[in-house]
């Protein structure tokens, strides 16, 4: 792998990065209040919204106190922009004075205000060892939605050279690639990986041939598959990012691989969606996320994205914690004895064993409480039973926090579109 020396190592903003925990929520705690005092004076759903909960400005002093107010879902934001065009009553400056508007799947409208670093992905990118001077291809779209754009200038403000490729177009995209030097690459692991096919068709090396060293991966899901494949094929390394058309930076990656550090500028709860209220390390929840930006206030927006974050020390030396990764959507969730489980998380723990062939996770009705039972059909009758038996409900337990049963049945029980958990509770 090419390393060059600062690449990998050193932080966009030192002193905010590695702060100790304690300013890091005085500092949060701050903002916090300026941002509500603001929102309250200038944005009328705001106002709504803490005349709905019985509270005033004032009792938002800590970012424990954000749990006094309701969670506005992202799906909501529909709702209140036809309600109140264009901007739900969100937005605290008339719209002939953003920069850019975009309309996003929904449909959305997203504002993008005056401002410099808008979108906050600058520390992302140097995580990720994006540097001044390098030339970079944007392979995101650009056409109504902020992807493109959104990534791009961030890396304006870090001194890189952009081209905004947009999607598609595989021939025009490995010529850019080549001929030009391109050094880093920022889109989704797939397209990387399309990229990747299409240049070996065309006779190039991927890394005699071209100049890549880096790569931001976003939207889809990194696997550790995805990650070594494009590793090793390309000779880079490849860092993730998290984030949304709303909010912009969430989380990214650093060197050490060991998850996502939350952004320094906003507040991250892990929530429970069913009782608004926030959950500890490790337990799995909607991210939910107050954005201190006075232009758009979003508080407490509710992204729709399952997941659980980890506050032990990172060696990088970022002092933030990290979702180590995303487990899926909360409309896809089922909740068993108080613990969310997502079909992603049992397929990878399926994964791990060759001798599935397939499985289905199905929810009753216990007598004391409602239980979980795997269904598994295995690849060949010659297996230790009893064994794999154990060992499945140890990784369950493990993995899920929670006992599972297991069960073997035999092969062609589970129908081909069944779901992957089936919930079987009688909710009457
Ligand atoms: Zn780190």
């Amino acid at each position: 792998m090419r390393r060059e020396s600062d690449r990998f190592s050193g932080y966009f903003n030192q002193a905010m990065e590695t702060i100790s925990s304690g300013e890091r929520e005085d500092y949060q705690n701050h903002l916090l209040r300026t941002i509500i005092e603001y929102a309250h004076r200038h944005s009328p759903r705001a106002r709504e919204i803490f005349r709905g909960a019985g509270i005033a400005p004032e009792d938002i002093r800590t970012i424990r106190d954000v749990e006094k107010l309701p969670i506005t879902e992202k799906t909501s934001l529909i709702t209140l922009q036809k309600k109140e065009p264009p901007f739900g009553g969100l937005l605290t400056t008339p719209h002939n004075r953003l920069r850019k508007i975009y309309l996003t799947p929904g449909p959305i409208f997203v504002p993008e205000a005056k401002q410099s670093r808008y979108w906050r992905w600058e520390t992302a990118f140097y995580a990720a060892g994006f540097r001044k001077g390098d030339i970079v291809q944007v392979t995101l779209s650009y056409h109504l939605t902020p992807g493109g754009w959104m990534l791009e200038e961030p890396l304006h403000s870090l001194g890189c050279t952009v081209i905004s490729a947009g999607v598609g177009n595989l021939d025009a995209q490995v010529k850019i690639m080549h001929e030009l030097g391109v050094t880093g690459f920022v889109g989704m692991p797939s397209f990387l990986l399309s990229l990747g096919d299409h240049a070996e068709k065309l006779g190039l090396d991927l890394q005699e041939d071209l100049s890549l060293e880096v790569s931001f991966l976003t939207i889809e899901l990194l696997t550790e598959a995805m990650r070594e494949g494009i590793e090793n094929r390309f000779g880079i390394v490849a860092r993730q990012g998290y984030g949304t058309a709303e909010v912009g930076a969430i989380a990214y990656e650093c060197m050490e691989n060991r998850g996502m550090h939350i952004a320094d500028d906003l507040i991250l709860e892990i929530v429970d969606p069913e009782t608004g209220k926030r959950l500890g390390p490790g337990e799995t929840g909607e991210v939910v996320v107050t954005l201190f930006n006075k232009a758009y206030s979003l508080i407490r927006f509710g992204t729709g994205d399952l997941s659980y974050y980890d506050d032990s020390p990172c060696p990088c030396g970022r002092t933030s914690a990290r979702l180590p990764r995303l487990v899926g959507r909360v409309d896809q969730a089922t909740k068993l004895r108080g613990v969310f489980i997502h079909p992603s998380q049992t397929d990878q723990l399926m994964s791990r064993y060759p001798e599935i062939k397939k499985y289905q996770v199905v929810i009753t009705r216990g007598e004391k409480s409602d239980e979980m039972t795997f269904q598994i059909e295995l690849e060949t009758e010659h297996i230790d039973e009893e064994r794999l038996k154990a060992n499945l409900q140890t990784s369950i337990r493990e993995t899920l926090k929670l006992r599972g049963k297991v069960e073997f049945i035999p092969k062609g029980s589970i129908l081909e579109r069944a779901k992957t958990i089936e919930d079987r509770r009688d909710w009457c």
